[in-house]
């Protein structure tokens, strides 16, 4: 099928969040309205003017005439107070929807709702989201309405949206995810023992939540190097002198779903006794459904999508070396320090993707689907056995945590990343480095209950 949607979503859907992408256009509507640039100050004449030029601008003083005046903001104060009330009403208006949106959803018809209508791939809310308060929070910090230049952005709306969230769910969350890469730590990289997160997770397990960490690096059943990449936090759990009963709270999920760690006590080699991970076999935990997966079917899936990842290597040229592991495969650099072109992961992605599917489709009548997530890693693109939402929903049952009172955050929310499958099954953060998880548990950590150890 060729048309030009398709084309439209090929080029840019991947690159879009439309429920952003429509608060986005709202806001501007204000913004070209109402925040016109200041008033030009005109300095008093130094030197006396001639009539002509006094006749020109007028002699009261005035500086223009009507048409011109109306170019510009003529105070101050009423148009950053101006815009912020319309932005708020907005704002509001948005809240509203989305509580229309819930209603509907309860009631097995999402479908139905005005949001869904204007917004058709909107996904769940599992919480209101209080998006006016929301909006003063992120105001104060970032002079969205006193901007004149700029208007609201992409980002001061997926700020505002995170912290609606976290307002939104403090009061009952009991699960709380977090992607690895660029969400915890930069691409690639550990987890540090300086990290300024470690005694923010650490004050989220004091509070009685479940914390746990659920990445697409994926090393079968092997703890050793789960606890390499997490050697700072694991080290700092240790010399803080955590409880069993803390260190209990908090996991480790890999390979999107396949690999479940819990943290606690250990010997080493030495005999010594540090915090460590433990593997828990997949029939204590994994559904039936996961349980069934047949390895033939899985190698399969794996061969088809390594075809087609190597035909996209060769015909772009890319420096890039394909990786098989037992539940995934993906494309790396070839070298540190080269650079793939995100057009170039996304076309990897997309296509794979496409074939993946055509594959399944092709084959349905004599083997199940097995699903499966392809996605951009930044820097690489893998394909894995699984993917983040059943990650969440296996946690989320062995934990006993309900959607409304899980939340994930991530860095990867395009369609094209991995954390974007987890939006169907709880709440989610959407941040963009370490720095911004930083900044959302420091929102977080004051709404929670009291302490509980
Ligand atoms: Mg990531």
């Amino acid at each position: 099928m060729t048309s030009s949607y398709r084309i439209n979503y090929q080029l840019r859907a991947h690159k879009r969040d439309p429920l952003i992408e429509f608060i986005k256009g709202l806001l501007l509507t204000p913004f070209v309205l109402h925040a016109k640039p200041r008033k030009p100050v005109i300095a008093p004449p130094t030197v006396p003017v001639t009539g002509e030029l006094t006749n020109r601008r007028g002699s009261s003083g005035n500086n223009g005439s009507d048409d011109e005046k109306n170019d510009y903001q003529e105070e101050e104060k009423p148009m950053v107070d101006a815009n912020l009330q319309r932005y708020l009403e907005i704002m509001k208006s948005v809240e509203v929807m989305i509580e229309e949106h819930r209603r509907k959803a309860l009631k097995g018809v999402p479908e139905h709702s005005r949001l869904h209508r204007i917004v058709p791939s909107v996904a769940s809310f599992f919480t209101p989201l209080p998006l006016e308060a929301a909006f003063l929070v992120a105001n104060a910090k970032h002079s969205i309405a006193a901007r004149r230049f700029v208007p609201p952005s992409f980002n001061d709306i997926r700020r505002v949206l995170n912290t609606a969230q976290v307002m939104a769910i403090a009061p009952t969350l009991r699960l709380i995810t977090f992607d690895g890469d660029m969400t915890l730590y930069d691409d690639g990289t550990s987890f540090t023992e300086n990290s300024p997160l470690i005694p923010l997770l650490i004050a989220l397990m004091r509070a009685g939540l479940h914390v746990a960490i659920v990445t697409a690096a994926g090393y079968p059943g092997d703890a050793v190097k789960y606890e390499e990449r997490l050697a700072g936090l694991l080290r700092r759990f240790d010399m803080e002198k955590l409880s069993e009963k803390l260190l209990e709270r908090f996991y480790v999920l890999g390979g999107e779903c396949n690999y479940l760690f819990r943290c606690g006590w250990k010997q080493n080699e030495a005999g010594q006794s540090v915090v460590g991970l433990t593997y828990i076999q997949p029939e204590s935990y994994q559904p039936d459904e996961m349980l069934a997966w047949k390895h033939e079917d899985i190698q399969e899936l794996l061969d088809v999508a390594e075809e087609n990842l190597k035909r996209s290597v060769a015909s772009m040229n890319l420096k890039a070396l394909v990786l098989r592991k037992s539940r995934a495969v993906g494309i790396i650099p070839s070298d540190t320090g080269i650079k793939i072109a995100r057009e170039q992961l996304d076309e990897c992605v997309l296509s794979t993707q496409q074939r993946l599917l055509e594959y399944q489709q092709m084959s349905a009548d004599t083997k199940p689907a097995i699903p499966f997530c392809v996605f951009n890693g930044g820097n690489d693109v893998f394909v894995d056995i699984g993917n983040k939402l059943i990650g969440v929903q296996v946690l989320q049952n062995y934990l006993g945590a309900a959607p409304g009172a899980t939340l994930h955050v991530g860095d990867q929310f395009l369609s094209t990343g991995n954390d974007f499958a987890t939006r169907s099954s709880c709440c989610t953060l959407w941040i963009i480095s370490p720095e911004e998880t930083e900044g959302v548990l420091k929102e977080l950590a004051p709404l929670l209950p009291a302490e509980s150890e």
